[in-house]
């Protein structure tokens, strides 16, 4: 943030023409506080004779007039950092912190030249710099972060006009891993340690053919992901590239994934160490279970797990939450359906079907006799039916009675073969190489320590 504001200073100062009173009062005030910064480095001591003494004795009184005086102007300039308000606009916030009319009106004309205010969200930082004169307080600069990696900056000129630019920030890449046990949740665990939404919902989606989101996970649980990283200065990640690797330790045992296009496949998928790929059947969690491991929900209402009374498995989950089809096949039903309320029922292959319930809405076009494809959204959680809160209520049905999904039995999935598979262990060893060598960084950077330990 510091840096910024230098920066910001800097820019303003670059943009004056000589003979510009601010711009001339800025420049002072940048050099005097170099002339300080020498001053304190001991680049003016003086020399061994009486003459350069009392020269030295001079030119320090100088200095110290001189430093008086940039330091009044450079304390002048005012630095405030302030977060947008709900439902504040831009230059609304200007108004708030102070800024007149006119100013306020200049800034916002050329701002709007290089980004549109409206995409502030609340809670982001502004960061807002004005040249006090006695009581009134002159607006003179405005910066924010206007997108993960690029930097907005208006800066009052001369002629009294504003000039903005966006400055993109160079971006670091790396390959990074994240080998972490999950604490509070996975999402957050993820987030901490530099993945985005992409990569968690990736996980998520490669292990909901296998895991219950909401019963298999637990705080200490393993978690490893490896992907290409694009950072800034900051190392706050900026955007992420391709997913290589993804692995879930739980109760249920432990699982990796590589991620593999065989050739004439219009897309990647994942593939465990062996060629089999990760998606199934039907799957155990047909919601995006990256968040529902958290808290959410569980301390409001009760959630079950399949039993012989209760016959379905309950997803807590907030209103609107999309609800995929855990796979393949046509709709029998979609309508309000009793205590169920909204409700969807799907027929799939080998006389199985899935049941979806307490839906807030349905997705565009789902009536009886479409087709829907795995993981397809169908519809949204809601409460409606008999239900004490928002959830998700899923049923797999095999001969029309209800059984636990965690039991289903059905040989399917790719397993990868011949050509294809050959392929895919070069790739798979490619991807290991990487994650190894990320290993490897992190044993080094700890040796050193463990070096002085032992001295
Ligand atoms: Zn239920």
């Amino acid at each position: 943030m510091s840096a910024r504001s230098l920066n910001s200073g800097g820019d303003a100062k670059g943009g004056f023409p000589a003979g510009g009173l601010l711009g001339l009062a800025v420049m002072a005030g940048a050099a005097g506080l170099g002339l300080v910064l020498a001053w304190q480095a001991g680049l003016f001591g003086g020399g061994p004779g009486a003459a350069a003494r009392r020269s030295a004795a001079v030119y320090a009184s100088a200095l110290r007039a001189e430093h008086q005086a940039f330091t009044e102007v450079y304390l002048r300039h005012e630095a405030r950092a302030l977060r947008v308000g709900a439902g504040e606009t831009l230059a609304g916030l200007l108004a708030r912190a102070g800024a007149e009319q006119a100013a306020t009106n200049a800034a916002m004309a050329s701002i709007v030249d290089v980004y549109n205010p409206r995409r502030l969200r609340p809670g982001q930082e502004i960061d807002l710099f004005f040249l006090r004169e006695g009581d009134a307080a002159q607006l003179t600069g405005v910066a924010f972060r206007s997108e993960p990696g690029a930097t907005v900056t208006a800066n009052l000129t001369s002629s009294g006009a504003f000039a903005a630019r966006e400055v993109m920030m160079p971006l670091k890449f790396e390959i990074s891993r994240i080998a972490a046990p999950i604490e509070g949740s996975l999402y957050a665990t993820a987030m901490a340690r530099g993945a985005t939404d992409r990569e968690v919902a990736a996980l998520a989606d490669a292990f909901s053919y296998d895991i219950d989101f909401q019963r298999d996970i637990s705080p200490g649980d393993k978690f490893e992901l490896v992907f290409e990283r694009f950072y800034d200065d900051a190392g706050d990640t900026v955007r992420t590239g391709e997913l290589l690797f993804l692995s879930l330790e739980t109760r249920r045992g432990a699982r990796a994934f590589y991620s593999f296009q065989a050739p004439g496949d219009a897309r990647g998928d994942w593939y465990d160490a062996d060629g089999k790929s990760a998606r199934r059947f039907l799957m155990k969690t047909p919601i995006n279970g990256a968040r529902l491991s958290s808290s959410f929900g569980m301390r409001r209402h009760p959630v079950l797990g399949y039993t012989r009374m209760h016959r379905g498995t309950d997803f807590a989950a907030p209103t609107g939450a999309p609800i995929l089809a855990a796979g393949e096949g046509s709709i029998v039903r979609a309508g309000p359906f009793g205590t169920y309320g909204n409700y969807i029922r799907i027929r799939h292959a080998n006389g199985y079907e899935t049941a979806y319930a307490h839906m807030s809405r349905f997705a565009r076009g789902m009536r009886a006799g479409a087709r829907v494809h795995q993981g397809q959204v169908i519809g949204y959680v809601g409460t409606t039916g008999r239900s004490t809160g928002p959830h998700l209520h899923y049923e797999v049905l095999r001969r029309g009675q209800q059984i636990n999904p965690m039991n289903i039995q059905v040989a399917n999935g790719r397993n990868l073969s011949g050509r294809d598979l050959e392929l895919f262990q070069a790739e798979r060893e490619r991807i290991d190489i990487l994650r190894h060598a990320r290993d490897s960084e992190a044993t080094e950077a700890a040796a050193p320590n463990a070096r002085a330990g032992a001295l």
